[in-house]
């Protein structure tokens, strides 16, 4: 049992109708290890600059998250990204990307890393996606990208999404990657380069998982706060994986996928009501427990279709 991620750690500058953050610590891989190390030994892999410091490390450390094979550049600085949201907060504004020590970062896996169970390759440049697959001897691999990597390296993201298990990505995103306007095909698209499902996140109204011959779906969790969405795609993420590592399952069964939506869904909605990684920080078992069971309470339909009235 145990999970690699590769993927950005960044400082953040972040304003949304609600506020404020001129730097904060974020990165895909840094959101998504915070949610996962509530269920399995993660192993974060990625570059930092000298700008990034104990406070930042022990964050992770403190969630038992390991840190040994972060790679600091001497010289250089962390990778910065700066975004805003509207109104509507499922839609991010780029206004920002320092690639900064991710320019010329070459992804090496060590040997731990390499043989961990289950690998998520985070937000990062798709060809370096590829690169840390290929090194990988994981049973279990996911994926996440974004717009930039979809109108910048179409062809690699495809690549690197055709040697992978499962792709985590928008519903908007998988649209504008497979130019095809519904979903439903657009999943299936996804399915045919390879991977055995697709996670489609949809922001505040949820998520859906697609399998070549099943489907699932679950609401987004009724939060009357949201303050700030940066991350919650790779908290969703860390719960998923987290969670599916942590059953070290090669079948994967519906109840088991079921369950790793339920807890993706509960880190994310945790991961929104504040700023950055603060919420997810502060969070305990007790909290994740009695989502999970709220959203459990939600969704369940025990019940049959009446006898219609006839004309
Ligand atoms: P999300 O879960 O999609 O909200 O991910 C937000 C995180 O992605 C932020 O903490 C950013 O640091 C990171 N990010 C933004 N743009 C990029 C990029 N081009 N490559 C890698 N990470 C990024």
């Amino acid at each position: 049992m145990s999970l690699t991620v590769v993927g950005s750690i960044a400082f953040d500058a972040v304003r949304t109708p609600f506020g404020e953050r001129e730097r904060m610590l974020g990165g895909s891989a840094v959101h998504f290890s915070l949610a996962a190390g509530f269920f399995t030994g993660v192993k974060v892999v990625g570059p930092v600059g000298d700008d990034f410091g104990e406070a930042e490390y022990d964050v992770l450390r403190k969630r038992g998250i390991d840190t040994s094979d972060i790679e600091r550049v001497p010289g250089g600085d962390t990778f910065f990204w700066r975004g805003h949201y509207e109104y509507d907060l499922n839609v991010a504004h780029t206004d920002d990307t320092q690639l900064n020590v991710f320019g010329d970062f070459q992804p090496k896996l060590s040997d731990s890393s390499r043989e961990a169970e289950t690998l998520f390759l985070a937000n990062i440049q798709p060809d370096l996606q590829f690169q840390v697959r290929e090194q990988s001897q994981a049973r279990l691999v996911g994926l996440d990208s974004m717009n930039l990597w979809i109108d910048t390296a179409r062809d690699s993201l495809r690549r690197a999404i055709a040697s992978v298990d499962i792709v985590l990505m928008n519903d908007a995103e998988l649209r504008m990657l497979t130019e095809q306007p519904n979903l439903v095909r657009a999943a299936r698209e996804v399915i045919s380069l390879g991977p055995r499902m697709v996670v489609a996140k949809q922001g505040e109204y949820g998520a859906a998982l697609f399998t070549a011959d099943s489907f699932f779906a679950l609401p987004g969790y009724p939060l009357e706060e949201v303050v700030d969405p940066t991350g919650a795609g790779d908290s969703f993420a860390g719960g998923f994986l987290g969670y599916l590592d942590s059953v070290a399952d090669d079948e994967l069964s519906d109840q088991e996928l079921r369950r790793a939506m339920t807890y993706g869904s509960v880190l994310a909605s945790f991961n929104v009501e504040q700023f950055g990684t603060e919420r997810v920080q502060a969070l305990t078992h007790g909290e994740i427990n009695r989502r999970f069971e709220e959203f459990r309470l939600m969704t369940h339909l025990d019940t049959q279709p009446v006898e219609l009235r006839s004309a």
